[in-house]
């Protein structure tokens, strides 16, 4: 029988009403056998998420003062989504408990926890599933990183004998039994480390949006869905600033070669993005580019020097000085005698004067400048390896929009182009791209 494992975001379960399509998705096929709650998110705009009223309830009992008022905006969340759901089931035990340990100076990540543990006990009673508090199952080691390969041993041996389970997100346990929580936004690496114990057949991370679109929805009006995506595309594009799923949350599917569908609570009908890894990937769905991602605030450097080419060690010295201030770099294009370094110009800051003086030190270039207020565009697509003519097509949409290319990149892996424009320049050039290819 297939097995999948459904992670549920904050705003998918931010109410009573919410919850129930929650149930209706998971009633609906006998394969939902794993569940993995976030924390009763915002129902609003301008509401709060559970997870930050814990915190503030922590940072106020920290400074001695009375966290009362808060915590009670918190039970009555709970209050409203028991009693909504019609549950005959009470958490007032728990909030006692859990009050007390607040009291007692309990830590951060304790505190935070419980937003998801708590959310984790209602859905286990609405759906008759046995509840797996995660302090039993997720393991974390004593320098405080993840214990992927004990977690994946023991909550795989858990799973076989727990045909049903709800396994909240967000944290897990130290060796000395103390709970620690993942960075925020991280019961999406619960979801993946419990689809990879569970050998499940498909992770669905179920939030408040269809899927990934091929362009930002704020420059492009209504891009189309991205129907699927590989790893390594969403890499290209989750590093150029798409996110929607936790970065972490990726490497331990990507390696058992578990495919992520990104699915809409609201939505359930549509099929959402499958992220899979390229070898189980055939065509490209007609699509010669998946998606176009960017972003502003670059700064490039620029070298030259005649016969750099032939210089030995010349890429390694510059590198040095950039390494010696803390400074990565994103890009290096380079030519024959000129090489560009494209840099976070908020890296920069305080250190632009001895970044340039260390250069001239080391390599003594003809020329070497430094320009703010770039913006680099990743066009992502496995379609572009076997096509002719994608290049042409977006560097000939960019031109019709009267935009100067100031920087072109190729990544080695032949699906991305990079192109660097000005950043008065982003929003235009990134709708031409998406017009000749998708509009
Ligand atoms: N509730 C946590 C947060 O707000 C974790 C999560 O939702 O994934 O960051």
């Amino acid at each position: 029988m297939n097995v999948k494992v459904l992670k549920f975001g904050g705003t998918s379960l931010a109410d009573a009403e919410q919850m129930k399509k929650v149930i209706r998705i998971v009633k609906a096929d006998e394969a939902c056998r794993y569940v993995v709650p976030s924390a009763p998110g915002k129902r609003f705009s301008a509401d709060e998420k559970v997870t930050d009223l814990l915190y503030l309830c922590y940072e106020t009992a920290k400074k001695g003062e009375n966290f009362g008022e808060v915590f009670e905006k918190i039970k009555n969340r709970y209050r409203d989504i028991i009693r909504g759901l019609g549950l005959d089931f009470s958490l007032e035990e728990e909030f006692k408990g859990i009050e007390v340990a607040i009291l007692h100076h309990a830590g951060r990540d304790y505190v935070a926890s419980r937003g998801e543990y708590l959310n984790g006990m209602i859905m286990a009673k609405a759906l008759g599933f046995t509840f797996v508090d995660a302090a039993s199952c997720i393991f974390f080691n004593e320098n405080g990183s993840f214990a992927a390969e004990e977690t994946n041993k023991s909550l795989g041996e858990l799973l076989k004998k727990t045909p049903h389970a709800v396994i909240p997100g967000f944290y897990g346990s130290m060796p000395n039994g103390t709970i620690k929580t993942f960075t925020r936004g991280g019961s999406d690496i619960t979801g993946a480390i419990v689809a990879r114990a569970a050998e499940a057949d498909v992770y669905e991370n179920w939030t408040d949006v269809s899927g990934f679109l091929m362009a930002d929805p704020r420059i492009v009006k209504d891009p189309k869905p991205i129907g699927v995506i590989t790893y390594r595309e969403l890499r290209e594009l989750s590093y150029m600033g798409a996110t929607v799923l936790h970065d972490e949350s990726i490497f331990p599917v990507r390696f058992a070669g578990i495919p992520i569908n990104i699915r809409n609570t609201n939505d359930p009908d549509a099929k959402g993005t499958m992220i899979v890894p390229s070898s189980k990937v055939e065509g490209n769905d007609g699509n010669v580019i998946t998606g176009i991602a960017g972003k502003k605030g670059m700064s490039v450097i620029s070298l030259e020097k005649d016969l750099m080419n032939a210089e030995l060690g010349f890429g390694r010295r510059v590198l040095e000085v950039l390494e010696d201030l803390g400074l990565s770099f994103e890009h290096l294009p380079s030519g024959v005698d000129t090489m560009s370094i494209v840099v976070a110009t908020a890296s920069l800051e305080g250190k632009k004067e001895r970044l340039l003086d260390g250069i001239c030190r080391a390599v003594k270039p003809d020329y070497i400048s430094l320009d703010d207020g770039f913006a680099l565009i990743a066009v992502v697509g496995r379609g572009m390896v076997s096509e002719k003519g994608t290049a042409q097509r977006i560097f000939g949409a960019i031109a019709d929009a009267d935009v100067n290319i100031r920087m072109i990149d190729q990544g080695s892996s032949e699906i991305d182009i990079i192109i660097g424009v000005s950043e008065e320049d982003y929003e235009k050039s990134i709708s031409a791209i998406y017009n000749a290819f998708a509009g």
